[in-house]
């Protein structure tokens, strides 16, 4: 029922209607507010809580280990100090080469064009990201421009998060244009969280977007478990892939959420069944305030080879980590440790 009465929202609206506040979250699951133990507050207030309710509507009812809920709860266990656990644990700060622009890999090329999300993961490794100070404005895209250019070596654009599909669809078509005004640029790869959140993003106006941009669209959604995937998200995503475009899936391995090989069997049976592609299944980047999701390697070596056994090689995400300062991002099968 609350799934219908969102389906009939535009996006928009949805954007602006978000649940914030831990104790609603609570009081529409039905649980009581004591799951929020003592901590989970300020761990809110350090890391706001954001999440459509298009998105809560697929959690389980009375179920405070509801996979979806672990994911975006605060909680206390975010306030704890941990070794290795840092504020900027892939070292953007380092790749931060202009307001907006990360460049970390040689043909490939990032930009944030804002920093809000639509739902705020509690593992998210920007989660202590300096948006505000560091997003483009309209008069830096010739600086932009000219860094592109003086990186010839560079073909592809990732829009990457915040979220770019928070933006209008207006605001996307300028730097989808600008960017396809350079030759060199011919692949835009969009990472966004949005179309499995809100579904509704995947607007006709947004469609037609990407499909009539001179450069090849990638999408890559995040998804980290099979409940995620309900039938109004996969008929959304499944109507874009129909156009031609490629939309790939990465997970992050997360303690209580999706650490069984069966979950992790069922998300790429349920993404490709969506015509998605499974593509990266990544280890936690070691952020401060998510340490409560991290795994042990052996753990994590016992279920891919879970995963590998049972499913065809097309359906098995690549297992990676990123390491700070890496030329690409490091595959993980067959590392006993780490
Ligand atoms: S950037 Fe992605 S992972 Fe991080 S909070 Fe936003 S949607 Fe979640």
């Amino acid at each position: 029922m609350i799934n219908y009465l969102y389906q009939e929202k535009n996006w928009q609206s949805q954007l602006s209607d978000l649940i914030t506040d831990p104790l609603e979250l609570l009081e529409i699951l039905q649980l009581s507010p004591e799951q929020l133990l003592s901590g989970a507050i300020l761990a809110s207030e350090q890391f706001k809580l954001r999440v459509p309710r298009a998105f809560v509507a697929r959690m389980q009812k009375s179920n405070p280990f509801d996979p979806l809920l672990l994911q975006v709860l605060p909680h206390h266990l975010e306030l704890e100090e941990h070794a290795g656990f840092v504020t900027d644990p892939l070292g953007e700060e380092a790749a931060n080469q202009l307001p907006g622009v990360l460049h970390k890999y040689k043909s490939r090329f990032l930009l944030t064009l804002t920093g809000a999300c639509a739902v705020h993961c509690r593992y998210c490794f920007r989660r202590h990201f300096p948006y505000q100070e560091n997003l483009p404005k309209n008069e830096d895209w010739l600086n932009i421009k000219n860094y592109l250019e003086n990186n010839p070596d560079i073909n592809e654009v990732i829009l990457s998060g915040g979220d770019p599909l928070t933006l209008s669809n207006r605001k996307l078509a300028l730097w989808l244009e600008r960017l396809a005004s350079l030759k060199q640029i011919k692949i835009l790869r969009i990472h966004s969280r949005v179309p499995v959140v809100i579904p509704n993003r995947i607007d006709e106006e947004l469609v037609s977007l990407l499909k009539n941009s001179r450069l090849r669209v990638i999408l890559v959604i995040h998804s980290n478990h099979p409940d995620e995937l309900d039938d109004v998200t996969c008929a959304q995503l499944t109507h874009l892939a129909q156009q031609n475009i490629l939309i790939l899936n990465q997970a992050v391995l997360l303690k209580g959420v999706n650490d069984s090989a069966q979950t992790l069997i069922d998300l790429s049976h349920r993404l490709f069944d969506a015509q998605i592609m499974p593509y990266y299944l990544h280890v936690l980047d070691k952020v401060k305030g998510a340490q409560h999701f991290d795994l042990e390697s052996d753990q994590i070596n016992q279920l891919y080879n879970e995963v590998l056994a049972s499913l065809p090689g097309y359906l098995v995400p690549k297992l990676v980590r990123e390491i700070a300062g890496e030329k690409n991002k490091t595959p993980l099968y067959g590392v006993s440790t780490f």
